[in-house]
């Protein structure tokens, strides 16, 4: 029900166009029946032999006006205007009493062809109000899951397919569209049409209209229970459909580790599984869809032919005339064509339902994340930011991956996490910029809870290159300047140059200018690492995390690259995460970690003599591979 409501008002968010709207769609069904009704004349005259006498009926008030004007006395006031009006029935009535049969016919098919006219205009309308009310709905509407999408928790990106997000954002979304806009737009059309042209029927004849109540519920019945059938076919297509989405988007991503796996058959056979699940289930849902119509077909003109009979016979008995029971059979099947896509609509309804389901649902769900209410700018770290009994466990994992964590960073220090894979040092990286939020203790920046502080600003203090790096469709100077706004050209230049980047950038044909392809393929990992230290330089943060940042690189390079780097640790306060310990021993802190807790601190020569776990872990590497 609240999905009903929820859609309602998307509907009515652009009320002035959807109002406008009904009210030309009303309009358009009355000119409808004109049109149709105006036949009557035509056919009464055709129905008649010899001359055509078709004349316009005079009121009361036509012949009383008339009747003081013959007896010579004088009309005064509004009677003027109706004695005026009088007079021109009575000429007109003279003028089609002398008409023959053919000219009158073609006098009022003169007539018909302004109200067609004007119904095309007001149906334009119509369709301009309504559609375009509902695109625009829609659009807002995208754009909200989009927000929403940049918000949601990052564990959902890994939990949920990627697959699913951009179905809803798409798909699900179109169907909606489909709903608010045309459909939306038949349906008050069609309802309108119902309206007028029944009360056309009843009027034109009662006992037509009555044999109609009782005799088309009887023949619909089979239809209804077909339509039934198709929505039952339909419904789990649009799941289907993303399922298979889902499924391409993850082969695509994983092509790589498909291939060297030799996982291709496997993939293959689940690939064949959900298409031929999604095959099936569409033909099942097209072949109702393309017999129903057709099913609707017979139905009616049973109800046709058992009319025409009805009606005969009623003319039999003179109850009415040749032109109204033409326009009565005509209104009738025109009827069908409106209540038939009032039955289709409920199609459109229910798949929208399942849709604005998953739509709101992802609309709904919590961002764990939040700005604070009364945000704080968070100044230049003047002292320390500071871990305080922090613990944190992924959503759905048993055990925390952080537990009772305490650790200081003095502002400028350089500071290193280093320990076993698993250990959760880059969980700690991602909760200094509040990608995750601590569930136990509090991170300060300067004494001040980070989640008291303005979101955006905070992000901007930090800049985190990590060992995975995403490169952006684009060139490789728009990929350096991500994130930073009015770069210079010499800034850009300098930022690559420290991060030695330079000498192979410009060893492309187009230098900066290369395009670098869907996630920057062409580049080797290095050279990927070599532009996210770039950006990160050129971003100019407070603090510096640098998660593994090297490790792609080789030894030569890495060396290379960390010198450039030690250059940079002296303004600002550096977070480094590294496998090989030579390149934590320049930290004034090395933090060792095992299983979410710090277990030894100090700095290299200190850890050392403490002669614990850092030290086996250095001889270890030591003895692996001598630097
Ligand atoms: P490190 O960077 O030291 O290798 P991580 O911080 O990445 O360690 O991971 C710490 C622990 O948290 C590990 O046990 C890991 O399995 C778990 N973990 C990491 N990311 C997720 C996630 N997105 N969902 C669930 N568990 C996770
Ligand atoms: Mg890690």
């Amino acid at each position: 029900m609240n999905v009903y409501r929820r859609l309602l008002g998307y509907s009515f968010k652009y009320k002035y166009r959807l109002i406008t709207g009904v009210v030309l769609s009303f309009l358009v069904s009355v000119l409808n029946g004109a049109s149709l009704t105006s036949i009557i004349p035509i056919f009464d005259a055709i129905g008649k032999g010899g001359k055509a006498d078709f004349q316009i009926t005079l009121t009361k008030k036509d012949r009383s006006v008339l009747e003081i004007q013959n007896s010579g006395k004088e009309v005064e006031g509004v009677q003027k205007l109706e004695l005026i009006l009088a007079e021109a029935k009575v000429g007109a009535n003279g003028y089609l009493s002398s008409l023959p049969k053919d000219e009158l016919v073609l006098l009022f098919c003169l007539f018909i062809f302004p109200i067609y006219l004007a119904k095309l205009l007001f149906l334009a309308g119509a369709v301009y109000c309504i559609n375009s009310g509902g695109y625009l709905a829609v659009r807002d509407l995208r754009l909200e899951l989009y927000s929403k999408a940049q918000e949601l928790p990052l564990n959902q990106f890994v939990q949920e397919k990627t697959g699913i997000f951009m179905s809803r954002i798409i798909n699900d979304v179109e169907v909606l569209a489909k709903l608010i806009s045309s459909d939306l737009k038949d349906a008050i059309v069609d309802f309108f049409y119902i309206i007028t042209h029944l009360l056309i029927l009843l009027i034109i004849s009662w006992e037509m209209f009555v044999a109609v109540l009782v005799i088309v519920p009887l023949i619909m019945g089979p239809v209804t229970s077909f339509a039934d059938r198709i929505r039952k076919a339909t419904r789990n297509q649009q799941e289907r459909l993303s399922a298979l989405n889902g499924h391409l988007q993850e082969v695509i991503s994983g092509i790589r580790v498909i291939r060297a796996f030799s996982m291709e058959k496997t993939e293959a056979g689940r690939f064949w599984e959900i298409n031929n699940d999604l095959s099936e289930k569409t033909f099942k849902g097209h072949f109702y869809h393309q017999i129903g119509p057709s099913l609707v077909e017979l139905s009616s003109s049973i109800v046709a032919v058992i009319f025409l009979g009805f009606g005969a016979y009623l003319m039999e008995l003179r109850q009415f005339s040749l032109g109204d029971f033409m326009v009565f059979f005509l209104t009738l099947v025109f009827l069908t064509r409106p209540f038939k896509q009032m039955g289709m609509l409920s199609n459109s309804i229910q798949s929208a339902v399942a849709a604005g389901n998953r739509v709101f649902e992802m609309l709904d769900s919590e961002t764990d994340i939040k700005q604070p209410a009364n945000p704080i700018l968070p100044k230049r770290l003047s002292k320390e930011l500071k871990f305080e009994s922090v613990g944190y466990t992924y959503p759905g994992a048993k055990t925390p991956a952080l537990s009772d964590l305490n650790l200081t960073i003095p502002k400028g220090a350089t500071v290193a996490l280093v320990g076993a894979s698993g250990a959760g040092k880059s969980t700690i990286v991602d909760l200094i910029p509040r990608l995750v939020d601590p569930s136990e203790g509090s991170i300060t920046w300067d004494g001040t809870d980070l989640r008291n502080l303005d979101l955006a600003a905070l992000r901007k203090k930090v800049s985190i290159v990590n060992q995975q790096v995403f490169l952006f469709n684009g060139t490789i100077r728009e990929n350096i300047c991500y994130g930073t706004e009015n770069v210079s050209e010499e800034k850009m230049r300098e930022a690559s140059e420290m991060a030695f980047a330079t000498d192979f950038i410009l060893s492309f044909e187009d230098g900066f200018d290369t395009v670098v392809g869907e996630r920057g393929v062409m580049l080797s990992g290095g050279q990927r690492q070599r532009i996210s230290i770039a950006r990160a330089l050129l971003n100019n943060p407070e603090i510096l995390i640098l998660d593994e940042a090297t490790s792609a690189l080789d030894t030569e390079s890495e060396r290379v690259v960390q010198q450039a780097l030690e250059s940079l640790y002296k303004n600002r306060t550096v977070l480094i995460i590294a496998h090989r310990l030579s390149t934590v021993q320049i930290a004034d802190t090395i933090f060792a970690m095992e299983a979410g807790k710090v277990v030894e601190y100090g700095s290299h020569s200190e850890l050392i003599r403490l002669d614990g776990k850092y030290k086996k872990l250095y001889e270890m590497q030591f003895a692996e591979s001598p630097t």
